[in-house]
């Protein structure tokens, strides 16, 4: 499929850790951009980049720093990988092979193989969404998942372009991007329409066959927001919540008792919350108080830093 190739070389996007693959700016964008989408992560990248410029400015931030560069982006569990696994490599120096960066925390056999053959340019294949979606169509795969994924990295394996991988791998991921989308594929831009089996069956967009997927739970949650002086009481999420280490007002399950001032609804993982904002006049023991005036430096989860401008609009 030198077509491919061809291709990624005239129509791929510009971006900064492509124009620089330095392993710093590649594994990072890798860590930013796992569940999140390109046109959300620029931006977050390049304020990281500003402020954390090296492995070592990273290795010798503190957490609360990195969370609240991270603040937005969710996944926080992302962040604080990225922050032990800098530790790691200041220490260590950087990894030599696919296998050594799957060492790291919160790299996966992608990301490890994505940084691999991108910056060592070690023979490695790679399967994420995109790729996965490429390989369903191409093969008309009958399969939903886990089945597909499984078969997706053999195919990806089997099929690698050895003498140049790192851009083989951006190659497919770019086609799944930019021209074979979930909805909608371009199939009549694609440059491996001729040997794809979805598109000479007239279905491409019946592929991947679609998997069962986990039901969605509704929770219902209070945000309790005790206010003093200019201050206000957070709470630091303990290891094993949704938002581990990140700060939030005093969250109890359950709908409120009172009238709530306001509803944030958010979605995490497959759990839809209702976050109801209530005005207290007390706070648990384990709460601290921040500045109001200084709560936008604090690292907070999204949902919760929505809450907090409704309560300054309306509280
Ligand atoms: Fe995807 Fe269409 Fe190309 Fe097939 S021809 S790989 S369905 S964009």
């Amino acid at each position: 499929m030198k077509q491919l190739l061809a291709w990624y070389d005239a129509n791929h996007r510009s971006l900064p850790w492509r124009l620089n693959p330095d392993p710093y700016w590649v594994w990072i964008s890798e860590m930013m951009c796992q569940q999140t989408q390109i046109a959300t992560v620029l931006p977050y990248f390049e304020r990281w980049m500003a402020r954390l410029p090296s492995v070592e400015s990273l290795a010798a931030a503190s957490i609360d720093e990195v969370l609240a560069l991270w603040q937005g982006l969710g996944y926080y569990r992302r962040a604080r990988s990225i922050h032990a696994a800098a530790n790691l490599i200041a220490a260590q120096g950087w990894p030599s092979s696919a296998k050594e960066w799957a060492l790291l925390p919160g790299v996966g056999r992608y990301s490890s193989a994505a940084i691999a053959s991108t910056t060592l340019g070690e023979p490695v294949a790679l399967v994420d969404g995109n790729v996965e979606r490429v390989f369903a169509r191409l093969t008309a795969c009958p399969e939903g998942k886990p089945a597909l994924q499984r078969l997706a990295w053999t195919w990806a394996e089997e099929n690698l372009h050895q003498p140049d991988p790192g851009r083989w791998n951006q190659a497919l991921m770019e086609l799944g991007a930019l021209v074979c989308r979930p909805k909608t594929p371009l199939c009549d831009e694609c440059p491996v329409r001729a040997h794809c089996r979805a598109y000479a069956l007239g279905t491409s967009e019946a592929f991947p066959v679609a998997s069962a997927k986990p039901e969605t739970i509704s929770l219902d949650l209070t945000l309790s927001v005790h206010r003093l002086n200019g201050k206000v009481a957070l709470v630091q999420q303990p290891e094993g919540e949704w938002w581990t280490g990140l700060w939030t007002f005093p969250i109890q399950k359950g709908s409120p008792t009172q009238k709530a001032l306001g509803t944030v609804r958010a979605q995490v993982t497959h759990h839809k919350l209702s976050l109801h904002i209530c005005l207290v006049d007390e706070s648990p023991s384990d709460a601290r108080w921040a500045e109001e005036n200084e709560l936008h430096a604090v690292a907070m989860p999204a949902p919760i830093r929505r809450a907090w401008s409704i309560v300054l609009r309306d509280g």
